[in-house]
């Protein structure tokens, strides 16, 4: 047994440590990222407070050993992956829900608590808590909050960011930092919580979260869009918004998504639909009807092959069902599913699935688009039914994706909208940022981490070795 996990085991007691030989200990060397690399641990500690992450933390400090802090493991960018070996922490068993207060409209939280569960708990008390990640049903709200994540609902709504106003975190060496308000409004001093936030655990690790919640929106209308090619649907879109129609949700998907769907779908697709667009609006109950007519009858008039509507939830589910079926259509169709999720400005949202065809053809591998049109993040699918493992296959469908990025870039965009940028997306980075900008934000890292520790490797490129050195 190595050094570090017999001096945990004694701080911590056994039950917290998921030691060598354990049969879950290779859980913690992965995540869901795409083309999966394993990185196993030395051990994952199960910390249950804040005083037992921050004793984590300095013990790791003195005895100079990696730390990687690790929700639910559902990030797809590798962030949360041991690269260095050394220890992880876990905040799994850090899940009680502190406090909800309809009042102040807070809720104060523990990072392990799934983001799924705190929605249906604020749900019951009339109130929202609106960060939508396709995820929600097992990743935790600390995850949420150090990706950053976003959802459908963020076009209306606004990502995690938005809804942190205050945060506990341990930081390497142990100390313990209190920052932030619970009040929704608040100027004073820097502002460390939107600093935290999206760090992806590499300047600390946070142990509590007060949350900013909203009243739960009385009633939601979903609407369909049917249209024969993504230029018609992407028109559509862009008369609707015009109009001022500000939908909480607003989701393309292109025709090999639809293709893969088709099967398993109760919905009928008409044999040339080329594009759907799924609108969601939320307001109050009797504006519901007329808005879904509304954005019904503009989308026939803007070219629809067909519009489907609903209000009551079983039959928005049901209008749902053909967006939500189609990342697990794909995952069932191949075995290697490269998911990137970049952002591009709205108007440019048709060309750059003009391009992503274009890198199709020329590359051989097929791809799907689907994502948040209201705010440009696009998931482009790179899909292959090669050997995973295969060094020349991971190198093909990494070239591709390099290239997805360029047209991104070239196109005004970002690389990431939610997902992150960890291992997969860091040698990448240079694409989008100056040397200068990528050499501040490893300043800013060293001033929490100076020793480097902690969750060492990811988020920004090491620097590139200078001439004179
Ligand atoms: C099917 C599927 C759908 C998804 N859909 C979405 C989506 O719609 N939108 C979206 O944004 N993402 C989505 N994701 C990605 C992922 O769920 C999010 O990035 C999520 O926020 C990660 O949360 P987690 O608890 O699983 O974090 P992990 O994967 O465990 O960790 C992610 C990062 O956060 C750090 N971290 C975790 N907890 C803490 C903590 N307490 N303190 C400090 N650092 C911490 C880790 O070190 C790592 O860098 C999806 C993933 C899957 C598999």
């Amino acid at each position: 047994m190595s050094h570090i996990v017999g001096v945990l085991e004694r701080e911590l007691g056994a039950e917290a440590i998921v030691g060598p030989g354990h049969e879950r200990l290779d859980d913690y060397g992965r995540d869901e990222s795409p083309l999966p690399e394993f990185h196993p641990p030395e051990c994952a500690v199960l910390v249950e407070s804040t005083e037992q992450a921050a004793a984590v933390l300095r013990l790791c400090l003195e005895h100079k050993v990696p730390v990687t802090p690790r929700g639910a493991g559902s990030g797809m960018c590798g962030a949360a992956l041991p690269i260095a070996g050394g220890v992880v922490l876990s905040t799994e068993r850090m899940n009680r829900i502190k406090e909800i207060d309809p009042g102040d409209l807070v809720a104060v939280v523990e990072p392990g608590v799934v983001t799924g569960t705190l929605q249906e708990q604020v749900e019951a008390q009339g109130l929202f808590y609106p960060p939508d990640p396709a995820s929600l049903e097992y990743c935790s709200i600390g995850g949420n909050a150090s990706t950053n994540a976003g959802g459908p609902r963020a076009f209306k709504y606004g990502v995690t960011r938005e809804y942190i106003l205050g945060l506990e975190v341990a930081l390497m060496g142990g100390e313990i930092l209190r920052c932030g308000r619970r009040t929704s409004k608040g100027v004073t001093g820097y502002d460390l919580v939107a600093g935290f936030v999206g760090t992806e655990g590499t300047f600390g690790v946070i142990t509590e979260l007060v949350v900013k919640l909203l009243p739960n929106p009385p009633a939601a209308a979903t609407v369909l869009g049917v249209f024969a090619d993504v230029p018609t649907a992407g028109a559509a879109i862009s008369a609707l918004l015009r109009e001022g129609l500000r939908p909480r949700v607003l989701e393309l998907a292109d025709r090999h998504s639809i293709d893969h769907v088709r099967p398993r779908s109760r919905y009928r697709f008409p044999a040339n639909a080329g594009a759907i667009v799924l609108i969601e609006v939320d307001g109050e109950p009797d504006s519901m009807a007329m808005m879904m007519e509304k954005i019904g009858l503009r989308c026939d008039d803007l070219g629809a092959l067909d519009v489907l509507a609903a209000t009551e939830p079983a039959d928005r589910r049901a209008v749902w069902e053909a967006r939500r079926l189609i990342s697990p259509a794909l995952k069932a169709a191949y075995r290697i599913k490269v998911n990137e999720d970049v952002c591009v400005p709205r108007g440019k949202i048709v060309e750059m699935l003009a391009r992503v065809d274009r890198v199709s053809a020329e590359t051989g591998i097929a791809t799907a688009v689907f994502g948040h049109a209201g705010d440009g993040n696009l998931h482009v699918n790179l899909l292959a039914n090669d050997d995973p493992a295969d060094p020349a296959v991971r190198k093909k469908m990494w070239a591709a994706a390099e290239q997805i990025f360029r047209h991104t870039i070239a196109l005004g965009g970002t690389l990431s909208g939610e997902h992150g940028i960890g291992l997969t997306k860091r040698d990448y980075m240079h694409l989008e940022q100056t040397e200068q900008v990528l050499e501040w934000q490893r300043r800013w890292k060293l001033m929490w981490d100076p020793s480097n520790l902690l969750n060492p490797g990811k988020k920004i490129p090491p620097a590139t070795p200078r001439c004179s050195e």
